[in-house]
């Protein structure tokens, strides 16, 4: 089954002398409960593939799918709607509320929705996660490791049924990085969740099941369950 999709994806900004392709006709298909990965140089549309993706970004061309639904074309209400219901996000910056607790924190979005989390599977993303003991504390009382695993429960929480993370281990250490990965493999072999990750780390693609390749707005080539020294 396929989580997200684009055919024929045009995205430019600006216009005549200025005017920039972000992505150039891009094709592809996000397979769910997979680990997929989007490598490529610095300004070859990676970010603007993920916005595009998720609906965050408005596209020039072509058409965009979330799961069966195309998006292109829906207006705003209704895309905001979607991201909120069907999509999650982790972001560089973990963007915790400091007056909330750590579980207040990971069912913020779903209150703001009006939905209750299912019971069983919010307990399985804390397991998941290693927050057990540490869903009373605020954020300031938290290491960076535990803010960074508070907003991957809170991705998983409402059981989206796609995750985009946008550099996710861009401000962590080594340790900290390697752990969130770890984290995020964890939450789709365990929980089936579907993830596409934007990276310019090979030690981070390894931990996907596919690893896209931009550049210059196309996607240029792909690999498969790769390994740190293949995607070097
Ligand atoms: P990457 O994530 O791979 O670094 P981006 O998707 O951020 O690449 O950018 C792709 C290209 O589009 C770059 O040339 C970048 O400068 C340009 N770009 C991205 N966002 C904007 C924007 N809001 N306005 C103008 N140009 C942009
Ligand atoms: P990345 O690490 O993906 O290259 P950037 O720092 O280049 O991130 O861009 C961050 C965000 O800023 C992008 O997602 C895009 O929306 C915006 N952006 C990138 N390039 C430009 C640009 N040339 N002009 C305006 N906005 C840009």
């Amino acid at each position: 089954a396929v989580a997200a999709s684009a055919q024929q994806l045009v995205k430019s900004y600006g216009s005549g002398e200025t005017r920039v392709v972000a992505l150039d006709h891009v094709d592809v298909e996000i397979a769910r409960g997979a680990f997929t990965a989007i490598m490529g140089p610095s300004g070859s549309g990676k970010s603007t593939l993920m916005h595009c993706l998720a609906g965050l970004d408005s596209v020039t061309g072509g058409r965009v799918w979330v799961g069966e639904q195309e998006i292109t074309g829906l207006k705003d209400k209704k895309l905001t709607r979607l991201r909120r219901d069907r999509i999650g996000f982790i972001f560089q910056a973990f963007n915790l509320l400091p007056t909330l607790d750590a579980l207040e924190n990971i069912t913020l979005p779903m209150d703001i929705a009006g939905r209750k989390p299912d019971k069983a599977w919010l307990e399985n993303v804390i397991a998941t996660v290693n927050l057990d003991g540490r869903l009373k504390h605020r954020p300031s009382e938290l290491s960076g490791g535990q803010q960074q695993r508070v907003a991957v429960a809170r991705a998983l929480a409402a059981q989206p049924e796609i995750i985009f993370a946008d550099e996710p281990t861009g401000n962590l250490d080594s340790r900290s990085g390697a752990e969130m990965l770890r984290f995020l493999r964890r939450s789709v072999d365990q929980l089936g969740q579907t993830i596409v990750m934007v990276t310019h780390d090979p030690v981070a693609a390894a931990y996907s099941d596919r690893v896209l390749y931009l550049a210059d707005g196309r996607i240029v080539d792909e690999m498969h369950r790769p390994t740190a020294e293949a995607v070097l």
